[in-house]
């Protein structure tokens, strides 16, 4: 087991990691600026740290310099997280310090390889044996979880989002209660960008959204981002302006699936009354 920071500033991706790393029986600090960071790993020492490079405020590759050139922190690997699959990004996250380069959306095997390599000295042979194997980033076919009736490949194919985080009800739930509470804030950014005209500042926050809309296999409401996202970075408003209100009906379609989802679950829910679905760590994982 490795104590491992995460500083990530998008919740849904946030939960998903911590998700990841506890079930190899890692216990995650969260945080979810560069500030808080790196106060965290001043004050904790992780064995490893996974660093979002988009953060509000001070940026990832920012913080990692800052690690780096600090003796108390230089030695701890820093993993980047990004969005942007490109070139040019990894090249500059080596040149801040970063020891690795995971691109998101997170997958499971990645993130393990990536950390079994910086951590090896470490390794316990804990497996993350736990977690269901998927190709949940296509979105498409069936992937053998039907006899589930409750939700098929409607607004929201959930299925895809149990391949990612295994079947527990609990994590699932919770998953979408985050997913819920980040679209509804990107949401009314990308409302509030259209009625000022700002094509860019709406393509942005839908880029912001993809990934996680994927996650949860939103899929319609994932391709509504994605056009938004180019129009907007094409600076076309007017492409924009058209697909905002298709965005908007999605959104609505998608959290009425997910509420109607968590009431058909509610009665099969036992008595717990406690929130177990993120542990801060696994026992299970390793014996
Ligand atoms: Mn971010």
């Amino acid at each position: 087991m490795a104590r491992i920071l995460i500083v990530e500033d998008n919740p849904a991706n946030l939960k998903l990691a911590t998700l990841f790393l506890s079930r190899a029986g890692h216990l995650v600090l969260p945080a979810v600026d560069a500030e808080a960071g790196l106060a965290l790993a001043l004050a904790e020492g992780p064995h490893l740290i996974l660093m979002d490079i988009q953060l509000p405020g001070m940026d990832g590759l920012t913080a990692t310099t800052i690690l780096k050139a600090n003796p108390a922190t230089a030695a701890i690997p820093v993993i980047a997280l990004t969005a942007m699959a490109m070139k040019s990004d990894q090249e500059k996250s080596r040149l801040a310090g970063c020891d690795g380069y995971i691109t998101k959306p997170l997958r499971y095997q990645e993130l393990y390889a990536a950390i079994d390599e910086l951590l090896a000295p470490l390794a316990s042979g804990a497996t993350p044996s736990t977690l269901v194997p998927s190709s949940a980033d296509t979105g498409s076919g069936p992937r053998g979880l039907s006899d589930d009736p409750v939700v098929g490949t409607g607004p929201v194919d959930v299925s895809v989002l149990e391949g990612l985080v295994g079947r527990d009800r609990l994590v699932v739930l919770d998953f979408l209660a985050a997913f819920q509470t980040s679209t509804a804030l990107i949401a009314r950014e990308l409302s509030s960008a259209c009625s000022r005209g700002d094509a860019l500042a709406a393509g942005a926050q839908a880029h912001k959204l993809k990934p996680s809309a994927r996650a949860v296999g939103a899929i319609a409401l994932a391709r509504l981002c994605a056009l938004l996202e180019t129009a907007g970075q094409g600076n076309q408003m007017e492409a924009v302006a058209r697909i905002q209100p298709r965005f908007e009906a999605e959104v609505c379609a998608v959290n009425a699936a997910i509420d109607a989802l968590r009431k058909s679950w509610a009665p099969t829910r036992d008595a717990a009354p406690q929130d177990r679905s993120v542990p801060s760590q696994t026992p299970s994982a390793d014996e």
